[in-house]
This record gives structure tokens, C-alpha cells and sequence, in this order.
């Protein structure tokens, strides 16, 4: 395999008493797509500011393009970012705030090529005809859009976006999202944005690094992290996922058998290479069941989960019922499809079976939660 764009490598992050980031190893591909997801404060972007050179590791070293950067300012890195605020001018124009980068610092470039690559830039993100405006003469979108002029115009080897869409509205989000993936296409360069918006993430990325308390726990593309999520805790985060405590009783022909705390059984099929050794007869473990499994009719080879309904949601296309299967606390929510929804909706507080077939149950040993 061809060396990886940026590579780093057992890098701890310290503020005073407090690390922001765990010994993290973690490699870039050419080209790729890479998110880095997680809640608030789990180190999205410290990563990216250490990557971008605005913060410096504590231990641990960096390498872009093979050269180690770890002690490099950020205009010496083949990277450059947009700024969750943009951090335009606004006083400059928007050809001005684009061409900044090539008359500043290192990187003077003389001025007919610099027209030249100003003029490439803002046509790639669309604004050809706004190049004399003042940033507060833009809407967001387009302010955004100068933004991404602004950092691709450098043409740098890769590009890291530091949560660029969360200042925009939820129509122009997605609308930029798009613009975003075509960017990233027509320039071929190596994309690596923070966002704390997992439905951002399954829809931008070539890969998705998932972040909690400063680790990274989980990385893969978004259909890996959605069907085989290694922890209760990606189960949740990635896409909607119901827990229900349970213990594990036996195992007999790839087939897994637990109880839940009422007493029923669920039979678990066991994925191709998934090995339930770990788990001793009587270990207590954690079954996720995704929203769009559970069906309200009987399935062959279903397992019968019963619960009480409490409430529902009406989401457009789909409505969501929130139900509480027996001896549990923990909400357990069904996503009926609007035709199914109207043929069979049940009355609040009313009991329902719930089925869901042996191949949709995840299993998670307990302490990974
Ligand atoms: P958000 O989604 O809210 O931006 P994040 O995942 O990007 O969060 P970081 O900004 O990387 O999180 O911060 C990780 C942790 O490090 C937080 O607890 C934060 O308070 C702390 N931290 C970040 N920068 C500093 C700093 N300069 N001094 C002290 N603590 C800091």
C-alpha cells in the first residue's frame, strides 16, 4: 500500500493538568474523505489544530508527505484549513480575501498567476461573478463558499475543515454538503473535517474517525461503523440504536442465545467471522437493535420482544413510536414507514409485539459501553 498522506503517531496533547488527547495513532490516505466525529470536547479539533500546526504535540511526532512536521509552523505544512467562522477580511474584497494566501508569508506568487489561480478558485466554488464584493454583501452560504476559495487556492496537499457547514442553515447545509463532496472530486486532494453531525459524516466520508474522551475508538467507512458499530456506545452515536441489558445463556450452531431481564429470549445469528469466545455463559452484555429492524407483524424466524407504547412522533416520511419493552427503563424506539404506519398504528399505553429478526441483533460485552 502507498504511503500515507499524513501519519500520526502516538501523539498526546496536553492543557496544563488536562489531556485533550491519548497517545493517537491515526493515518491519511491520498485522496480520502475523513471525518473526525464525536461529542462535544472529545479532541476533534485539537487533532485537526495539531495536524494544521496551531498547536504543537506534548509527545508523539506528525508526518505529512512522509517529512516529519511535528515542530513546523502551520505555513511550512502542505495543509490549510477553513475556519469554522471563516476568518474573513471584511474589509477586503472577495478577490482580495482569496488571493491573501499567495501574497502573504512563504508563498508569494506573482501577480498574473496569482489572477489566474484566484479567478480558478472562485469558480470552482461558484462565485466567478462576485470576485469585487465585500464579505458583508455575501449571504452565508457564500461566505463559506469564499472560504473554501480562500484555503483551496493555495493548492494544498490536504485540506482541513474545521466544522465549515455548522454556521449555516439546515436547507443550505445539505445543499453545501453536496458542493462539498464535489470539491472534494474535482480537486482529488485529501479532505479531514470535523463535524459533530453523524449524518454529515455517513454522507461525506471515505472513512469516519469516531473520537470519545480524547481516543479514538472506532475508525472505518460509514457502512462498517453502521452495521458492525464495536461498542454500545458507536451503536448509538452512529445512527439510532435501542440497548437492551441482557445476559448470554448458550451458544449452539451460530446461533447465540440470551435472556432479557423479563425472561425472553433472543436468538442472535452470528456474522460471517464474528466470535462470541469472550463471553462466558452468564455475562452480562448489551443487544442494540437499529429503529428500521423492528417490525409490528411476525417475521420467520423472529425474535418477539414485548413492549407498552408511550408516544410518537410524526418525522415526514416515517413515524417513530417510542415504547418500553417490560422491566426496562430505557426508551426503545420503532421507525414505521408511512404506508405500514397507516395500515397498523397502535393506541398509546397499548401492549405490542415487537419482532425482529435473529440476523439484526448486535451484541456488546457490557464493558465497552
Ligand atoms: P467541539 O465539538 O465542542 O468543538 P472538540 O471535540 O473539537 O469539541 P476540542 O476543542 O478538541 O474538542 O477540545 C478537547 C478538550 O480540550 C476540551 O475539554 C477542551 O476544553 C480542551 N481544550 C482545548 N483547547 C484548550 C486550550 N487551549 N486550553 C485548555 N483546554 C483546552
Amino acid at each position: 500500500m502507498s504511503q500515507p498522506i499524513v501519519s500520526i503517531a502516538g501523539v498526546t496533547k496536553t492543557f496544563g493538568p488536562f489531556t485533550a488527547l491519548h497517545e493517537t495513532n491515526l493515518q491519511l490516505n491520498a485522496g480520502e474523505f475523513v471525518t473526525l466525529l464525536g461529542p462535544s470536547g472529545c479532541g476533534k479539533t485539537t487533532t485537526l489544530r495539531l495536524i494544521g500546526g496551531f498547536e504543537l504535540a506534548t509527545t508523539g511526532s506528525i508526518a505529512i508527505e512522509g517529512r516529519d512536521v511535528t515542530s513546523l509552523p502551520p505555513y511550512r505544512r502542505p495543509v490549510n484549513t477553513v475556519f469554522q467562522d471563516y476568518a474573513l477580511f471584511p474589509h477586503m474584497s472577495v478577490e482580495e480575501n482569496v488571493a491573501y494566501g499567495l501574497t502573504a508569508g512563504s508563498s508569494v506568487v506573482p501577480k498574473a498567476d496569482r489572477e489566474a489561480r484566484v479567478r480558478d478558485a472562485l469558480g470552482l466554488v461558484g462565485l466567478t461573478s462576485y470576485g469585487s464584493r465585500l464579505p458583508g454583501a455575501l449571504s452565508g452560504g457564500q461566505r463559506q463558499r469564499v472560504a473554501m476559495a480562500r484555503a483551496i487556492v493555495k493548492r494544498p496537499r490536504v485540506l482541513l475543515l474545521d466544522e465549515p457547514l455548522s454556521a449555516l442553515d439546515v436547507k443550505l447545509r445539505e445543499t453545501m454538503q453536496i458542493e462539498l463532496k464535489r470539491l472534494h472530486r474535482e480537486l482529488g486532494i485529501t479532505f479531514l473535517m470535523v463535524t459533530h453531525d453523524q449524518g454529515e459524516a455517513l454522507a461525506l466520508s471515505d472513512r469516519i474517525v469516531v473520537m470519545s474522551q480524547g481516543r479514538v475508538v472506532q475508525v472505518g467507512a460509514p457502512t462498517d461503523l453502521y452495521d458492525r458499530p464495536c461498542s454500545a456506545y458507536i451503536a448509538d452515536f452512529i445512527g439510532a440504536s435501542n440497548l437492551l441489558d441482557a445476559t448470554f445463556e448458550a451458544a449452539s450452531g451460530g446461533v447465540d442465545v440470551f435472556q432479557l431481564s423479563d425472561g425472553t429470549r433472543i436468538h442472535k445469528a452470528r456474522r460471517d467471522g464474528e466470535s462470541i469466545q469472550k463471553l462466558q455463559i452468564g455475562s452480562r452484555v448489551q443487544l442494540g437493535i437499529r429503529p428500521e429492524h423492528v417490525h409490528l407483524s411476525p417475521i420467520i424466524d423472529g425474535n418477539e420482544i414485548e413492549a407498552r407504547l408511550a408516544g410518537n412522533l410524526f418525522l415526514g416520511d416515517r413515524l417513530r413510536l417510542e415504547l418500553f419493552p417490560a422491566r426496562s427503563d430505557r426508551p426503545f424506539f420503532v421507525d414505521l414507514h408511512r404506508d405500514e404506519s397507516s395500515r397498523r398504528a397502535p393506541e398509546l399505553g397499548e401492549k405490542v409485539k415487537l419482532y425482529v429478526g435473529a440476523a439484526d441483533i448486535m451484541c456488546f460485552a457490557e464493558a465497552e459501553r
